[in-house]
């Protein structure tokens, strides 16, 4: 029998690469769109958060940002 060291080396070079592979999928399957961390202020409370994280609200076609969806609706509802 000479397949069986072949089948061997193939078992072995499985189970050692399949999680090489695995590991080297993840990032790029899961890889963000990192966007750029551009801070805005929060017109109700004065604080400035990382846009991508902000309440977005669009007030008369103008984008405003809130840190959380209380000052969103503090406000549009006043
Ligand atoms: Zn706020």
């Amino acid at each position: 029998m000479r397949l069986l060291p072949i089948l061997l080396f193939l078992a072995l070079a499985v189970v050692f690469f399949l999680p090489m592979l695995r590991r080297l999928r993840l990032p790029a399957r899961g890889a963000p769109r990192t966007l750029p961390d551009e801070l805005v202020k929060d017109p109700v409370c004065q604080t400035y958060i990382v846009k991508s994280r902000a309440v977005r609200r669009t007030d008369a076609g103008q984008v405003r940002y809130f840190c959380s969806e209380q000052c969103a609706r503090l406000d549009s509802g006043g």
